[in-house]
């Protein structure tokens, strides 16, 4: 058996080598089969694959993405509006729809892809979360919905 975390297999999840994990995010396909299945929503994942039965509610991504990318957006947002308004002295309404469908934009399209891109890898890592392993080293929680 082959567990190795760079041997590119789950176990039972079969990974397309030409999907990438970025690719797979920004695109919302599922990790095991490529199908175009992972977001019900703009940010909610889907409750599992409609084409092969993968279930997406198995994997937590956490608040993880939402928490960084709040942080980094809001500082890279902040200092384009502090420039744009040293360099162009625009009045405050051109600041507002610049700025706020820009922010809203990136936020809700980059919690997609952070969001997708660990669930993707999750998959691919086969993740759980810390004391979900019986003692003999089996999976508590495991499907076999192969
Ligand atoms: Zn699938």
């Amino acid at each position: 058996m082959n567990d190795t975390p760079d041997s590119g297999s789950t176990g039972d999840i079969p990974v397309p080598a030409a999907a990438s994990v970025m690719k797979a995010a920004a695109l919302g396909l599922c990790p095991r089969c490529g199908s175009r299945t992972m977001f019900a929503g703009l940010v909610n994942f889907a409750d599992k694959c409609g084409s092969c039965g993968l279930d997406y509610s198995r994997f937590n991504v956490g608040d993880g993405p939402a928490a960084f990318l709040t942080l980094a957006i809001g500082t890279v947002l902040a200092i384009a509006a502090i420039v744009f308004d040293q360099a162009v002295h625009p009045p405050f309404w051109v600041h507002a729809i610049i700025w706020v469908p820009l922010t809203a934009i990136l936020v809700v399209y980059g919690l997609r892809i952070a969001k997708g891109a660990l669930l993707v890898v999750e998959c691919r890592r086969d993740a759980r979360e810390a004391g979900s392993l019986e003692t003999d080293g089996s999976r508590r929680d495991r499907d076999d919905d192969t």
